[in-house]
């Protein structure tokens, strides 16, 4: 049963280990942030404390000769709002170079020292009221204020009663008062922690559940790019499919209207295809098609575009292209593609294609349907003339 537990325990206190590494670089950043902003809070604190006590000490000092405790709270206030001071402008100043170490380690020195001012305001107090609401306070300011890992802040708290303990001693006299203050201390040390814990605990799920969120997200996008890059190429060959492909062109045919240019579209078809997959197979076939796709992107702009209409049928868009210029991009497309034949599995397979050419001016203004009708008819006497030439 012990054994049982222990184990249980030793799991959490590894997996919050795991976890913990994890955030302490947020929660540094996270602790900066709260020591620019607490700090002036503090020190505006402290410096109302000291101008209080200031009075009374001047008002009493002209009276008698009563014990000096106005001057030594008004001067541990005034010491300690310094050092917040100091501490709050390292948190402030950007520019330091150690900043990134600063943020991971500064948390518990800057509780040590709230704490250890706050045991000696509590022991100046002795001198008035047996109260130990100094120390309650500080570490209530502690466990809220700053993000303590919890074996830091178990030393941290440790740390400051130890020093309540035994400061205490030195200033309160009455044992049963004594007794009470420390027992206050220790319930007050106790609840800093656990509320430390507790809120160190929140934060490490909190930023762990962002991070979480944070990296599905990127995913998703991740996912949505490709997507929208399947559902605008052609799978097999990578080029843009038909519908991609008539909608570019109609922005490309309004661009030309508006820019005075002309256009021209080749629409080009493996001539014998069936013979390739029929002799070589399927998969030497969808390897002609990406080869051809490779072959023509390669022979023109990277302004034109070149899509795939499906089956061994391709299409070019030609943009500030007239007619003569586009036969000749054809032509050198077409020879291309006879003079180099796809290498597959230590077999050369040839392939040739038709092509069927369609232009228009801006004064023509022709849509792309047209363009394509056109180029179609063509791209069928090319096949019916006998195949690998252009019309
Ligand atoms: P023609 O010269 O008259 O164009 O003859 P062809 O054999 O090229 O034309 P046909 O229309 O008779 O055959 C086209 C073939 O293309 C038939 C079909 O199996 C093949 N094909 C269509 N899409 C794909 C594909 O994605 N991959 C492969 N491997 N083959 C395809
Ligand atoms: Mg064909
Ligand atoms: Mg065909």
């Amino acid at each position: 049963m012990n054994s049982t537990l222990l184990r249980d325990f030793r799991l959490i206190a590894q997996r919050w280990q795991a976890e913990h590494a994890l955030v302490v670089d947020e929660a540094g950043a996270a602790n900066l942030e709260r020591i620019r902003w607490l700090g002036p809070l503090i020190i505006a604190i402290n410096g109302f404390h000291a101008l209080v006590f200031l009075l009374l000490a001047l008002q009493k000092g002209s009276t008698t000769g009563a014990p000096p405790w106005e001057w030594v709270l008004c001067g541990l206030h005034f010491t300690m709002g310094l050092t917040i001071a100091a501490l709050t402008w390292m948190a402030h100043h950007k520019g330091l170079r150690y900043r990134r170490s600063l943020a991971r380690w500064m948390a518990p020195p800057m509780a040590l020292v709230v704490l250890g001012f706050a045991v000696a305001i509590a022991c100046a107090d002795q001198w008035i009221t047996p109260s130990v609401t100094p120390f309650l306070i500080a570490c209530l300011c502690v466990s809220v204020g700053l993000y303590l890992r919890p074996a830091p802040a178990l030393g941290v708290f440790v740390l400051a009663y130890i020093g309540f303990f035994i400061a205490l001693g030195h200033f309160q006299e009455e044992p049963r008062v004594l007794l009470s203050i420390r027992l206050n201390g220790l319930t007050a040390s106790l609840m800093g922690w656990a509320l430390s814990v507790l809120l160190w605990r929140n934060f490490t799920t909190i930023a762990l559940q962002k991070t979480q969120v944070a990296r599905v997200n990127a995913e998703l996008q991740t996912k949505q790019r490709e997507l929208e890059r399947l559902t605008r190429q052609d799978g097999l060959t990578g080029l843009f499919n038909r519908n991609t492909f008539v909608e570019l062109s109609s922005t490309e045919l309004k661009r030309a209207l508006r820019q005075g240019s002309s256009t021209t579209i080749l629409l080009f078809d493996l001539d014998h295809f069936k013979r390739i997959n029929d002799t070589w197979g399927h998969p030497a076939g969808d390897a002609m098609l990406r080869h051809v796709a490779q072959t023509s992107v390669q022979s023109v702009r990277s302004t034109d575009l070149v899509g795939r209409l499906g089956g061994e049928e391709f299409i070019v868009l030609l943009p500030h292209t007239h007619a003569d210029a586009g036969r000749r991009i054809a032509e050198k497309i077409r020879q291309r593609l006879e003079a180099s034949p796809l290498q597959w599995k230590g077999e050369t397979l040839h392939i040739t294609a038709s092509f069927g050419l369609s232009s228009t001016t801006a004064a023509e203004g022709r849509s792309f349907d047209h363009l394509y009708n056109e180029a179609d008819k063509a791209l069928y006497l090319a096949k019916q003339r006998g195949r690998n030439r252009v019309i």
